[in-house]
């Protein structure tokens, strides 16, 4: 069996790398020359936990990566994972996905294999049949349903935890036609994934099931980060606790209750405005997604008027904001909450210096010499007339007062609460906690 994946970035990259590594003959195939140079030399294009050990594996087993689509000749299935992005309207950009698919069309054509595509690739519902099949069936001249398959399989790895969540899905969506080729992709992820629920469903209500599950995180981050809100005004409340307890009941669950500066990354606030503008499409107002949505940007606001209440106008003032990617274990910092903020105080004429164990490099690309790069946290620190804490890396978690010994004013405004149970002698706000006024 010979598997290609179209779009090597965290979702492809990471499937190419396991399928590889089970030993599948896999072809890995991306548009970004550079990156594919990169990547057949092991040498990553962004930082993954255990991505590398997986795509060396991958590689020594004949995983082969390239830019050229006449590779997906001979292939059983070709999966797409490439990107879609979010337009200024909050509509995704089929731009990439369109590119992709009319470039598999071609091949087809001129082959006599039928081989099933399966996209990966975050759309609204409706893109497979109105889009993505039209495309395909143009280009290739054949049929779906008869000459190749076409099968929506959204993805739900989360960055950071990618190789795991690739080798051992919660689920597996499969949505199509009941054809031969849908048979055939079951039996194909029975196998990679014996002991996964595989859910069987038409192509719009599994593209819908994506956005139902993010927008249903998003949702849950919203709602804690509200009730958090509340406890900073309940003297000695704490809502890790409020968190614990209620996420110990089963109709609740515990994760995705962590407080903190707002949702961010490359998929929750895409995806939610995907599905706001998708909802006002159809002349459907979507009140809660809306309020989740208002919410989520209000955490940064929360942020700001902490600190302006501690050192009053910010213009010229040293601040130091620590970790700027949307999560630790990640170098992403594709909307993350923390650039908003670095964006926001900039605009007030705050003077930045960051912090961050993995993503300087990315943020550098973003804000040049607008901003310091510290790659010590007591370096950060020298002359900060407050510190930020953004990012839930376990570094921030060993601060002590020697750490914080240099700074100007010892002012920390923890989104986290990395350091509420440690003694620092500074000026402690920690998000979601209730302190006497
Ligand atoms: P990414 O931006 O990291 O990578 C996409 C890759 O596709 C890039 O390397 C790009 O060069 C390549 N590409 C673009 N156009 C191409 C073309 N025509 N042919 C071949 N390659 C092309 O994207 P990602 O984060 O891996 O996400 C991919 C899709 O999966 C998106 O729709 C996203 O919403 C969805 N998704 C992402 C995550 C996540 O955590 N990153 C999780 C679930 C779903």
């Amino acid at each position: 069996m010979k598997i290609a994946i179209i779009g090597l970035g965290f979702v492809g990259l990471s499937l190419a790398s396991v399928l590889a590594s089970k030993d599948y003959k896999t072809i890995g195939i991306d548009v970004d020359k550079n990156k594919c140079e990169k990547i057949s030399k092991c040498d990553l294009p962004f930082f993954e936990p255990n991505l590398e050990r997986t795509l060396r594996n991958g590689l020594k087993k004949g995983l082969v990566i390239g830019n050229d689509f006449s590779l997906i000749d001979a292939c059983d299935f070709i999966f797409v994972a490439v990107g879609t992005p979010q337009r200024p309207n909050g509509a995704i950009d089929l731009s990439m996905i369109k590119k992709a698919i009319s470039s598999i069309g071609k091949i087809l054509c001129k082959n006599n294999k039928n081989p099933i595509i399966i996209i990966k690739s975050t759309v609204v519902p409706g893109t497979m049949k109105n889009v993505i099949l039209p495309i395909l069936e143009k280009e290739s001249n054949k049929k779906a349903g008869d000459d190749f398959g076409l099968i929506s399989n959204p993805e739900f790895l989360q960055e950071s935890n990618a190789i795991k969540d690739t080798k051992f899905p919660h689920a597996v969506v499969l949505g199509g036609y009941q054809t031969k080729y849908m048979i055939k992709t079951k039996n194909f992820f029975s196998k990679l994934h014996p002991n996964t629920p595989i859910i069987i469903t038409n192509h719009q209500t599994a593209e819908m099931i994506k956005y139902a599950n993010n927008s249903f995180l998003a949702t849950k981050i919203s709602f804690i980060n509200q009730l958090s809100n509340i406890c900073q005004n309940i003297s000695g409340a704490n809502i890790d606790d409020i968190a614990k307890t209620i996420g110990l009941d089963p109709r609740i669950g515990k994760s995705f209750l962590n407080a903190g500066p707002g949702y961010g990354g490359s998929c929750l606030p895409k995806d939610m405005k995907a599905l706001i503008n998708f909802a006002n499409k159809s002349g459907i107002n979507s009140t809660l997604l809306n309020e989740v949505e208002k919410t989520n940007q209000k955490q940064i606001t929360n942020i700001i008027s902490i600190l302006e209440e501690e050192i009053g106008n910010l213009k010229t003032k040293r601040i130091t904001v620590l970790g700027t990617a949307f999560k630790p274990e990640t170098d992403d910092i594709r909307e993350s909450t923390s650039i908003k903020l670095i964006k926001k105080l900039l605009e007030k004429g705050a003077r930045i210096t960051i912090h961050d164990p993995k993503a300087i490099e990315n943020t550098k690309n973003m804000f040049g010499k607008k901003i310091k790069y510290k790659k010590s946290i007591i370096d950060s620190l020298i002359r900060s007339q407050c510190a930020i804490i953004m990012t839930q890396w376990k570094e921030y978690s060993k601060i002590t007062n020697s750490t914080i010994r240099h700074m100007d004013k010892k002012i920390i405004i923890d989104s986290r609460r990395i350091l509420a149970d440690k003694n620092i002698n500074a000026k402690y706000h920690a998000i979601g906690i209730g302190y006497d006024k």
